[in-house]
């Protein structure tokens, strides 16, 4: 691979002028940065507004014949103010006033959330005396709004081939008649992970408000470590539990190639932040890379005698399910009975029905639910070489006073435990579990 860097960079680091310049430095500071993918200004305080946000409602307003002239006078205040503290030569007011006419002529939805990252696009390039290449001519989606993979993919490589250095716009591409379409929210991205994937980056970093992913929620956690080091794999085990860093979709163009992510912090750029990886990474892994849970998960429990020799039984239990549109997180089983865990949200106002239904297709001796369960994932890579792990978990809950409620685990790879304990015991549990692998 030759040594591409793609860095994109979110919307806290690019909320204003002062941003614009850390984030500058940082990418002359290796001439490798080559491909610069911005997102919109994201918020400068908590009571801030983003960029994106501001542009649906420009958008919603117009949709319903309404002025929007005072929402936008906000987003044009924030890209002059960042010009001017720049001293940049730009117009960006052409561009302003020619999207403010685009909208009120009733442009999409996906046109106006894209102009955030168009428009931060346009000043960086100029900033940093970049190409600005539009992705609208990289990033292909197809008539039902889904990604081109591989036309994308031949078009990045095509198109890139003789620019050293670009700013391409996050969170955006269009279809092949030039309609914009936009990614899911926080798309940017994926738009990083497509264009790393298409030149064939070494590298793909992202830069973002922290120093990469912790070991543990530092809500519940005190303190916890920074993961130094963690699998594309372990990171879906842990983000479809926590709070997600990066969109779950930039994982699997970047994948393909086995290129690494870099989480970085643009307000601390010495620091190393996390490494995502491939599998096959060689180093010695720590015992365990990081915990995740979630509150308010409900337990039904089925119970039924010589449930295992009925053949069928659980196919039709879980068609209740799938009739029912609810997704199931996990089945733990015993001989006679099988529990179906799903989160509370996916059952509101559904459970007597699902349960009546089950009774009628599965006759059970005894069916029960419990809606006051929280799980947790114990991640980490190093468990399936190493003795002991599952032991110290439960000995930290135990020595805690906690009751395991439910346990389930991958037997091939193993990379998680999956416990289940009740809701008013997660902090605590979190918390000693965290502590009883923190040095190791
Ligand atoms: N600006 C878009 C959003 O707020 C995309 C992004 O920031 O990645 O969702």
């Amino acid at each position: 691979m030759r040594d591409i860097v793609v860095a994109k960079f979110g919307g806290s680091s690019l909320a204003d002028k002062d941003q614009f310049i850390k984030v500058k430095e940082i990418i002359v500071s290796d001439k490798n940065r080559r491909y610069i993918i911005p997102s919109a200004p994201g918020k400068r305080h908590s009571r801030d507004h983003k960029i994106t946000d501001l542009l649906y409602m420009c958008h919603q307003l117009a949709t319903h014949g309404l002025n929007f002239d005072e929402v936008y006078n906000v987003v044009e205040e924030r890209y002059r103010g960042i010009c001017t503290g720049l001293e940049l030569e730009l117009n960006i007011g052409e561009a302003l006033g020619e999207i403010k006419s685009n909208i009120k002529e009733g442009a999409s939805k996906d046109y106006c959330g894209s102009r955030g990252e168009y428009l931060n696009g346009l000043i960086l390039s100029n900033y940093l005396g970049f190409q600005f290449i539009d992705p609208k001519n990289l990033i292909l989606f197809n008539d039902r709004g889904q990604l081109e993979e591989e036309k994308t993919e031949m078009l990045i490589g095509e198109k890139l081939k003789d620019v050293k250095y670009a700013v391409i716009p996050g969170f955006y591409g269009a279809k092949e008649n030039g309609d914009i379409v936009t990614f899911s929210r926080g798309g940017s991205d994926v738009t990083g992970s497509v264009i790393a994937n298409g030149v064939k980056a070494s590298l793909y970093e992202n830069w973002t408000d922290v120093s990469g992913f912790l070991m543990a929620d530092p809500r519940i956690v005190e303190n916890p470590k920074t993961i130094e080091v963690i699998t594309y794999k372990e990171l879906r085990e842990l983000s479809y539990m926590g709070a997600p860093v990066l969109h779950e979709e930039s994982i699997f163009p970047v994948k393909k190639h086995g290129i690494p992510i870099n989480i970085r912090n643009t307000n601390s750029p010495e620091d190393h932040g996390t490494m995502i990886v491939d599998d096959s990474t060689t180093e010695k892994p720590r015992k365990i890379t990081g915990i995740a849970g979630r509150k308010d998960f409900t337990v039904i429990n089925i119970e039924k005698a010589l449930m295992n020799e009925e053949k069928g039984f659980l196919r039709k239990a879980i068609s209740v399910f799938e009739t029912n549109g609810i997704s199931i997180e996990h089945i733990p089983s015993g001989m006679d009975t099988v529990s179906v865990v799903a989160a509370n949200t996916e059952l509101n106002g559904k459970i007597d029905k699902i349960k009546e239904e089950l009774r009628i297709y599965c006759n059970p001796d005894t069916i029960t639910h419990d809606t006051n369960m929280a799980l947790i994932a114990v991640v980490g890579r190093g468990m399936a070489k190493t003795k002991g792990i599952s032991g110290k978990v439960f000995t930290a809950l135990g020595n805690s006073d906690i009751n395991v409620r439910m346990i389930t685990q991958g037997s091939s790879k193993l990379i998680n435990i999956i416990i289940g304990i009740d809701n008013e015991d997660f902090e605590k549990a979190m918390e000693s579990i965290y502590r009883a692998f923190e040095n190791e």
